[in-house]
């Protein structure tokens, strides 16, 4: 067992059990594990209630997911989680790549300074969960966390859901606008409803081998092919907070999951790879295989699939955890919006537009990494082998080395969401793509530009305008908003405070330059963010008419409503 303990939260009789009738609630979320949790707080700090039911009443238990990217620490900062993740975590951005006895290369994730959150965090997936627990309860006027609940049938229809909930004191049932399943990989949901999840089971074994140790390694990722002291296999090495290393070997197919989990077969191979005098403990050891693996559609009726219930992928790459909760942040302003009134329920088929993107995106990069590490085949295998000799001296050969590309924020490229774009430039920042950090002062203080976003929509704009526009641009700015409740503004300077006259505006300036460079923003420019602080539109030159076209656009006003998702629905419980 892991040092960890894991806390205890306590099952409370439901009131549900006492009366003859079926309460009704905009949504319940099936599985309080991270997607069910982020997604609670999510449509919370969206000013939606929900009940969430899980049919365990702690954290997850022993080894899981340790690497968080920054895509979704920065999420998980719009959630007000991150922090104490970040206090707790083990920060890297630096990986290395080893091929029999030697380095081949290394490579550095994020080169660039001026960014709040690192490339990549190590935590233990318990500690994410307890510290979402806690956000939870601070919400609880929004969230109703109910432990020891567990939802044993659904009945999915085009305008409700019925969910059976069964618990130590009997049996009831609550209806629903929405239902969120985020029951995991082996979802009984999914299955009860007849769903599929299609993809690839891989034939090979790992070994997870948690021990604490003093070590002298540095906290980077380094990853092994075929080394000396573990020959034909690969080795993973991250380090985790409270001085615990885990390290993946792979077994093979023909391992047996039993033998090779007991400590007198664990140590040999622990100590051939630190060296004989190094003293560890083993806190903990499993074994695993895993599938890549997607559903068609995320959506049946009004039951909505997320995370490992939606899809699943190999660790290689951590994007289970980290694909999870950008499908989280891609859910929850869509069903707040829809459950308000402000939206139309035809925006809820975008997540699957948008989602099965991302979904189709990790799975891809994941079954890469997994053929590239575990060769099936002997032309494979000298495949891998001639493009790993090739690294230690050929840049071009390092881009074919696949040791698990490691988790990328989501462009949502093609979106029927997407609005104008004429910046052009760059890229990565075009409609669809996430928002990128810059450092801001705020009240001349240091502040982040990400955490001046989300959660509603952002209209950013350039204040440092031709000074002759000011006049009709405040005036504009003055209408949109009026238009637009949902709108904030964000005036990126230092501007003239005139701005500040305007309702719900925030005064930025752009300290270091970083915001105008890396978004290509000069005076009169403008992007519209999304709550998930995606980009839905920008402009060389704002005005408030083309604002107004991307905001409806972004709500998906223009879609007609899709046969799977019937009828509009606002909250009413
Ligand atoms: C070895 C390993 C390493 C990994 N490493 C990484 C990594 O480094 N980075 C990364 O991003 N991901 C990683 N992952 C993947 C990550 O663990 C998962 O993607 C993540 O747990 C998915 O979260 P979830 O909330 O969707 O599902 P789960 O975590 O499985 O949560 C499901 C919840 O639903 C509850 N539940 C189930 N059925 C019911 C029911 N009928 N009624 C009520 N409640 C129910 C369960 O009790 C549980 O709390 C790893 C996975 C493994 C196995």
């Amino acid at each position: 067992m892991t040092t960890y303990k894991n806390p205890i939260y306590p099952y409370r009789r439901p009131a549900e059990l006492d009366v003859d009738i079926t309460p009704h609630c905009p949504i319940i979320i099936v599985g309080a594990g991270p997607s069910g949790l982020a997604a609670a707080i999510d449509l919370a700090l969206q000013g939606i209630k929900s009940i969430v039911l899980d049919d365990n009443n702690t954290v997850s238990v022993g080894s899981r997911a340790i690497c968080f990217s920054k895509r979704t620490l920065e999420i998980l900062d719009r959630l007000g989680t991150a922090q104490k993740m970040l206090d707790k975590g083990v920060t890297w951005q630096q990986g290395r790549v080893f091929f029999q006895d030697r380095e081949v290369y290394s490579f550095n994730l994020l080169p660039e300074e001026g960014h709040r959150i690192p490339a990549f965090i190590n935590l233990q997936q318990y500690y994410l969960e307890e510290y979402l627990v806690d956000r939870a309860m601070e919400l609880s006027d929004y969230i109703d966390l109910r432990w020891q609940n567990k939802v044993s049938h659904v009945d999915s229809l085009p305008m409700q859901s019925l969910v059976y909930v069964d618990t130590e004191d009997g049996f009831y049932q609550l209806s629903c606008d929405y239902l969120l399943v985020a029951d995991g990989a082996n979802s009984k949901i999914r299955d009860m409803l007849g769903l599929e999840c299609k993809g690839q089971v891989f034939q090979d074994r790992f070994l997870i081998a948690d021990v604490v140790m003093k070590a002298e390694f540095p906290t980077e990722r380094w990853f092994w092919f075929d080394p000396p002291f573990h020959p034909n296999q690969s080795v993973l090495l991250h380090k985790q907070p409270d001085n615990v290393w885990r390290i993946d070997f792979q077994l093979g197919w023909d391992a047996d999951p039993e033998e090779e989990k007991k400590e007198e077969n664990i140590r040999p191979r622990v100590q051939a790879m630190l060296g004989e005098d190094v003293e560890f403990e083993l806190e903990w050891a499993s074994v695993y295989t895993f599938r890549c693996r997607m559903m068609d559609s995320f959506i049946h009726h009004r039951v909505f699939f997320v995370g490992d219930a939606a899809h699943q992928v190999s660790p290689f790459g951590a994007r289970g955890a980290n694909g999870a909760l950008q499908s989280v942040d891609n859910l929850a302003w869509k069903l707040a919006r829809v459950l308000k009134g402000e939206a139309s329920s035809s925006l809820l088929e975008t997540y699957n537009t948008e989602r099965l993107h991302g979904a189709k995106e990790n799975l891809l990069n994941s079954t890469r990494a997994t053929d590239f590490i575990t060769p099936k085949s002997r032309i494979s295998r000298l495949f891998r082998d001639t493009v790993l000799e090739l690294a230690e001296q050929h840049p071009f050969a390092r881009t074919l080395v696949n040791s698990g590309r490691l988790s990328q924020p989501c462009h949502y490229y093609v979106s029927p969401l997407n609005g104008a774009d004429d910046i052009g430039f760059p890229d990565d920042l075009c409609p669809g793509s996430p928002a990128k950090d810059a450092p801001v002062k705020r009240d001349g203080k240091e502040a982040w530009l990400l955490n001046q976003l989300g959660n509603r929509f952002v209209l950013m704009i350039d204040g440092r305008a031709d000074s002759a526009r000011y006049q009709s641009l405040v005036a504009e700015l003055s209408e949109l908003l009026t238009l637009h409740i949902e709108l904030d503004l964000v005036i990126i300077g230092p501007s003239p405070h005139f701005f500040s006259q305007l309702p719900r505006c925030t005064l930025l300036e752009d300290s270091d330059g970083l915001v105008s460079e890396r978004y290509g923003l000069t005076g009169d420019g403008g992007y519209l963010l999304r709550p998930d602080q995606h980009v839905a539109a920008r402009w060389k030159k704002f005005t408030a008419s083309n604002a107004n076209d991307a905001l409806d656009r972004a709500l998906g006003k223009h879609l007609t409503a899709d046969a799977n998702i019937k009828g509009d629905c606002h909250v009413t419980a």
